[in-house]
């Protein structure tokens, strides 16, 4: 290791210098993913009263600290989203997720009127952020937010509905290893926010008649997604409770959206019930590919389904949705994490690979998202630094060969590839095709 990489300055500049394929926005957004950002108190929002689109909590907390311990950020939402420009590396617009830490090397800092994004006090890029899009601007009859109901996200493309705010898989033999869902849930009912378990289908509706009336062209495709439901909710199964969103809206605004669900690999039977509930892209999300992590990372997943077949449910529903609609996530840097996760940078690449080309070259593309190492699950607590960002670099470069190596094209539902123009905010994966 040379002497300049003992700072995370060095690091960055490091590995820019010696990956020149991947363009240094995405070196920088993967490490602020993986790392977080402070922001100096004048770079939060006025929350729903202001003019910057605030953090929405759409899933997952996506802080590298609780709750608790995000001073003035708790009381005062950052922004959802940044997007960054120049700076010494003259940055092409790169829009990157908001994930709190306090402790972080990177703050955004209000300076001489504008915002700045600095790395151990040294200037890095200017940042804009989200304008308050007029939807969020109106409640629900009943006083629901749309920010709480149907925020968005990816810059205003992606209708978040997280319609379902806890997992089924519980407790540490069950939920995802790097998981925060059912916390962050608890976390913000402590807070006294208002944050729904199960959203009214009508609540939903309501919300995208504002974001439909109000909306500015931006919003491209809605997610339905929440935790997994391995008895019932409302009296019905996962394909139905999840469907019955995407009916209801295909029913209202028929192909106004993309319409995109991320569910657990069920049968085929369930699949089809999604498709012809108007879903038309599939997230069975694998995590992780190597067999022992996956039991390990995702224990219920493994037990509810098991490896094998919730990857040959993977294939089955490209049957029914055509394999560049089926879009399974994993997890990019759990495959490192300790106590159980490769020992090398190297072995984590190879097996992710493998995973990628298995899917890949039947046609079937993943995507990922950067681990988000958060600080209440059993991941996150013993791995606070998250991976090494040179397996994160590494794994663009990786990513885009397998795409180029198997002839296939970038997954749709996700807008414009292309550093400058994606906008997907929670891994590069899209900024460097
Ligand atoms: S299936 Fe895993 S990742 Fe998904 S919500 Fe449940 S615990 Fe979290």
């Amino acid at each position: 290791m040379s002497a300049t990489v003992d700072t995370r300055t060095g690091l960055v500049e490091e590995l820019i210098s010696r990956y020149p394929q991947v363009p240094p926005e995405a070196v920088l957004k993967e490490d602020l993913l993986r790392t977080g950002i402070a922001f100096d108190d004048a770079a939060l929002t006025n929350n729903l009263d202001g003019t910057v689109k605030p953090k929405s909590y759409f899933i997952f907390s996506f802080d590298q600290k609780p709750l608790t311990e995000l001073g003035a950020a708790a009381a005062q939402r950052p922004p959802e989203e940044i997007a960054l420009t120049g700076g010494p590396h003259e940055l092409r617009r790169t829009i990157v997720s908001v994930r709190v830490n306090p402790t972080s090397p990177y703050r955004v800092s209000r300076v001489d009127g504008g915002l700045c994004l600095s790395l151990e006090g040294r200037d890095l890029a200017e940042v804009t952020l989200p304008p308050m899009p007029e939807y969020y601007r109106h409640t629900l009859s009943n006083g629901k937010t749309v920010m709480e109901t149907a925020p968005t996200i990816e810059w205003g493309y992606l209708i978040y509905l997280t319609v379902l705010r806890l997992c089924q898989y519980f407790g540490a033999h069950e939920e995802c290893g790097f998981c925060d869902i059912n916390h962050n849930w608890r976390q913000h009912k402590r807070a006294g926010r208002p944050y729904t378990g199960v959203k009214p289908v009508e609540d939903v509706l309501e919300a995208l008649e504002l974001i439909d009336r109000h909306d500015d062209g931006s919003t491209h495709a809605y997610t339905l997604t929440g935790g997994s439901v391995t008895s019932t909710v409302d009296g019905l199964e996962e394909a139905d409770f999840y469907g019955r969103y995407a009916q209801a809206i295909e029913e209202r605004f028929p192909g106004r959206w993309i319409g995109k669900v991320v569910a657990q690999a069920l049968p085929k039977a369930d699949a089809q019930r999604f498709k012809d509930y108007g879903i038309s892209i599939y997230h069975p999300n694998y995590e992780v590919w190597d067999k022992r992590l996956f039991s390990l990372i995702s224990p219920g997943k493994e037990r509810y389904v098991g490896r094998e077949e919730w990857h040959r449910r993977i294939l089955d529903a490209a049957e029914i949705f055509g394999p560049s609609n089926v879009i399974p996530n994993f997890v990019a840097g759990v495959e490192l994490a300790k106590p159980f996760g490769f020992e090398t940078i190297d072995e984590a690449i190879t097996s992710t690979v493998q995973g990628l080309d298995y899917f890949m070259s039947r046609g079937v593309t993943p995507r990922f998202t950067t681990w988000c190492p958060e600080p209440t699950t059993p991941l996150g607590r013993d791995n606070p630094d998250g991976a090494p960002l040179e397996y994160h670099v590494r794994l663009l470069e990786a990513y885009r060969d397998a795409l180029r190596r198997n002839g296939l094209e970038p997954p749709p539902g996700y807008g414009e590839p292309g550093v400058g123009k994606a906008v997907f905010s929670v891994s590069s994966f899209m900024d460097v095709l």
